[in-house]
């Protein structure tokens, strides 16, 4: 179905375990633009884009990191890895005025994959307190 909005989308989804859209971009089975890829980590544009640059993060093996609510201590080094690929992806998009980084969690948090991913938006003037 097509969504109104992000908070649409985001209130529809239902926090589960199931496999989501991102096992099929991590398997290239649909296809999705990649700035940055290593052993753990996939970086690659939104496809809503909410700036000039809007790139999301996320592990490769989801190992029930569903949202950051769900981390455990095993997590610690993935979580770190994303947010330091993050500032490298940053780097490498030429974002030296500053960026954004968001991990929307939960449906208030308006989180509408449950797979974790970082959001990395940039390019444009931010505003606080956010929406
Ligand atoms: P969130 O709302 O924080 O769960 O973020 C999910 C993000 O995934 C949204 O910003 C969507 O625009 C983005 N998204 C959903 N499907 C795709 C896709 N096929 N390719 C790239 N980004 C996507």
């Amino acid at each position: 179905a097509v969504m109104a909005s992000e908070k649409e989308a985001a209130l529809a989804a239902t926090p589960s375990d199931s496999p989501t859209i991102f096992d099929k971009i991590i398997s290239k089975e649909i296809p999705s633009t990649v700035v940055f890829e290593d052993d753990k980590v996939l970086a690659f544009r939104d496809i809503t884009p909410q700036g000039p640059v809007h790139i999301l993060l996320i592990p490769k093996v989801r190992d029930g990191l569903t949202g950051l609510s769900k981390a455990e201590e095993r997590h610690i080094d993935i979580l770190g890895r994303l947010l330091y690929t993050a500032k490298l992806v940053a780097k490498q998009e030429g974002l030296a005025e500053g960026f954004r980084i968001v991990i929307n969690d939960g449906p208030q948090g308006c989180q509408s994959v449950y797979h974790i991913h970082v959001h990395l938006i940039g390019g444009r003037q931010m505003n606080w307190p956010p929406g």
